[in-house]
């Protein structure tokens, strides 16, 4: 079997050191009045010493109030801002485990996403509540039928300071610290349950473990010191809720005294040019289709991008041309980055002035090791590929949660007793251990780098009572540099005789209602007279993309 790994750069990673350690840790010294975080929905900002104290005083006092046990697990139902970091920092000191999970998402989706990670403790943004609060209940009912013991979580109300009702993280600031935890556990203990659709299926619950995280941080130091110092200030957009924001903010951000600035959802280009002009901003991390708002707009000549460095791309294949777009507005670099939520999540990147091959992401960070497969199968690709890319490295989840063995075996197959994570991803890798990422065999449908699993909405689809049959595909919108989720139904036989376009509207418009924003059928919703499927039943997704070229008739 050839291995792509470069020994040369192979670095040692405390197996011992947990996420609150690491945060007691600097890659160079900085004093306690450095700030690395603030926030543009409150202007709170955050210096490490005060992030190091009041995460363990806010711990002291959860620990007093709610006795939690050591494993818990706590649901952060929050927008971006500081009180998602220190209470994220709280929870870890106390031995719990994070389950970020989005606070826009629509009472079904909390219902699928609480029965993932099972939390017993909640911290919930209170204009979200009355989503959180319905979505425990579906969870409640439909649990117990299933055969699921459910126990309903403990609902803290954090942020709206306006109300009575609501705790800050103050509420909980103790004059007191919880001394710091020690384990030599860190690489089976848990520190986060992230959401990701994996290759295949709904929405999974991916477990990271400390080590996991903290590699993750020493491998991307160590991989570019000159991109990541104490005067990196970085406009932080992408919803921490994903697993860069959980990363970076909370965790490198603090390691590496970067500054990160908050800035919460909707992305808004006048927002985002105000915020990198006052802070003078050095970077920021974003998605391609961002990138391209920010290409074909004015906002440099508006806003004083001056300081800014790079533009760290992710989440989805960046075109040369809007590089080269992008690069004429300013003289900073564009960045190209590769991870996933499994990975925790960055596993290649491109470093400050390295010039790479048009479309290249960059090598792979320290002591990821990665195999190219031909798709489908455990036989290798021919060297440099393409190939299905299989990865190891102790950044990398070795499971899914809650989903049966042979799910997990599927996605984490075993070679010689070494198991490797299958990204459904095709790349090449060059002589020079370049990676480039050209294509994707798994079903995932990403919009503007957000997830979207079709197996989780095409479950919707199918329990519509108009619906035989139904798929979901992905269009490409080169305006936007985004797929679109799109839908495909079989219509029961009865409803073909009548207003088709009606009906089709009016499927459209419930699925819309019952998803959030990034999920809806953009792409459209179509009527078919089959939905394809191989010898198994699986859809045969790259055949649903043929209805749209003329292959079949629509509705
Ligand atoms: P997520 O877990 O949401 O971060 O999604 C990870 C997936 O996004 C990867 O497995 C890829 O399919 C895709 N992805 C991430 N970065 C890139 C990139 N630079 N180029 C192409 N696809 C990417």
């Amino acid at each position: 079997m050839r291995v792509y790994k470069d020994d040369s750069r192979r670095i040692d990673i405390p197996t011992e050191q947990n996420l609150t350690e690491l945060l007691h840790s600097n890659a160079i010294p900085l004093p306690p009045s450095h700030i690395i975080a603030s926030d543009s929905l409150t202007n709170r900002s955050l210096t490490i010493g005060e992030l190091r104290s009041r995460a363990g005083r806010i711990a002291h006092g959860l620990d007093k109030t709610y006795h939690p046990k050591e494993g818990d697990r706590w649901a952060v139902i929050l927008p971006n801002c500081v009180e998602y970091i220190e209470l994220f920092h709280a929870l870890l000191w106390v031995g719990g485990v994070g389950c970020p999970i989005n606070h826009a998402l629509k009472p079904v989706e909390v219902a699928h996403a609480l029965a993932v990670s099972m939390p017993q403790y909640i911290f919930a943004y209170s204009p979200s509540l009355p989503n959180i609060l319905q979505g425990i209940e579906i969870a409640k009912k439909e649990l117990p039928d299933k055969g699921i013991p459910w126990t309903t979580p403990t609902v803290i109300t954090v942020i709206d300071r306006k109300s009575n009702y609501a705790h800050a993280p103050d509420d909980f600031l103790s004059s007191e610290t919880l001394p710091i935890p020690h384990y030599t556990d860190t690489t089976t203990r848990l520190a986060s349950i992230h959401l990701s659709s994996g290759t295949t299926g709904a929405p999974k619950g991916v477990e990271l473990t400390h080590y996991n995280f903290v590699s993750n941080v020493h491998q991307l130091y160590a991989h570019d010191p000159a991109q990541f110092h104490p005067s990196a200030r970085i406009v932080a957009f992408t919803p921490f809720v994903h697993i860069a924001m959980t990363t970076m903010p909370l965790f490198f951000g603090p390691f590496t005294g970067a500054h990160h600035r908050a800035m919460p959802a909707p992305f808004n280009l006048t927002t985002f040019g105000h915020l990198v002009s006052s802070m003078r901003a050095t970077s920021f991390q974003g998605v391609p289709s961002i990138a391209l708002q920010i290409a074909n707009s004015d906002l440099t000549s508006r806003h004083d991008f001056s300081a800014a460095e790079v533009i760290n791309c992710g989440g989805a294949a960046m075109t040369p041309e809007i590089v080269d777009r992008l690069c004429s507005k300013a003289p900073w670099q564009i960045i190209q980055v590769y991870g996933m939520t499994e990975a925790a999540p960055y596993v290649a990147y491109q470093r400050k002035n390295q010039t790479l091959p048009a479309g290249a992401i960059g090598h792979f960070l320290p002591n990821v090791e990665a195999v190219l497969k031909v798709s489908g199968s455990s036989v290798d690709a021919p060297v440099g590929g393409p190939g299905e890319l299989w990865i190891r490295g102790p950044n990398v989840t070795n499971r899914y949660r809650g989903v049966s063995a042979a799910a997990n075996a599927d996605a984490f197959p075993e070679i010689d007793g070494v198991k490797w994570y299958n990204t459904g991803d095709v790349c090449t890798i060059d002589a020079d251990g370049i990676v480039s990422v050209v294509g994707r065999t798994k079903e995932l449908i990403k919009y503007k780098g957000f997830q979207v699993s079709p197996t989780e909405l095409e479950s919707h689809l199918n329990a519509h009572p108009l619906v035989a049959d139904a798929g979901i595909g992905a269009v490409w919108d080169e305006s936007q540099l985004t797929e679109l989720p799109t839908g495909y139904v079989v219509l029961k036989d009865d409803v073909l005789g009548g207003d088709v376009e009606r009906v089709l509207r009016e499927i459209h418009e419930q699925m819309d209602a019952l998803v959030s924003g990034y999920k809806k059928l953009r792409g459209g919703l179509w009527s078919v007279d089959v939905v394809p499927k191989n010898a198994t039943g699986k859809i045969v997704r790259a055949r649903l993309r043929e209805y749209l070229t003329g292959h079949c008739s629509l509705g």
